[in-house]
């Protein structure tokens, strides 16, 4: 059955999609102080914000940026720290779709989770074809991407965060 605490940030446990199994109190903490490391790695981090494909999704090109403190809304953060998650959304945006692995992303932020977590889908063609568009499908998007990718696959999204980063911190 779908663990819906997983998919917005409030479990207490999670494997990854290589198979590690982490516990802990909350996900976004742990991500935020590099205790948990998202399979591929992390891809750019600042001293608030980290971004990394998501450990629990094996999807190519699907990024989340966790805060590093336990925030839960975009309001408490300084304007300071609001201008360089733009930035580092902007810049996301910009790799995925230099690389082709996209060409329309969705952008999800829910304040239900209680560490602030924001995620950068990359819509791709076989998601509309079997799903259909729009935010409304990124759940069951997820859910299947969680059954049904080959451990080949898994190596070709870990091989993509690797592009990402070069790119990103070119
Ligand atoms: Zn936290």
């Amino acid at each position: 059955m779908e663990n819906v605490d997983n998919l917005i940030g409030n479990s207490k446990s999670m494997k990854d999609f290589m198979g590690n199994t982490y516990y802990y109190d909350c996900l976004g903490c742990e991500i935020g102080k590099k205790n948990i490391i998202p399979p591929g790695g992390i891809v750019y981090e600042d001293e608030s914000f980290v971004l990394a494909g998501d450990p629990e999704i094996p999807l190519k090109g699907f990024l989340i940026i966790s805060a590093k403190q336990h925030k839960n809304s975009l309001i408490e953060f300084t304007a300071n720290e609001q201008h360089n998650l733009i930035d580092i959304v902007n810049k996301s945006i910009m790799v995925l779709k230099k690389l082709g692995i996209t060409n329309e992303l969705t952008l999800v932020q829910e304040e239900r989770s209680k560490h602030f977590h924001m995620w950068i889908f990359p819509n791709q063609e076989w998601m509309t074809e079997k799903f259909g568009k729009g935010v409304a499908y990124v759940r069951d998007i997820c859910e299947y991407a969680r059954k049904n990718t080959t451990e080949d696959e898994k190596r070709e999204i870990i091989n993509t965060i690797e592009k990402i980063k070069v790119e990103y911190n070119k």
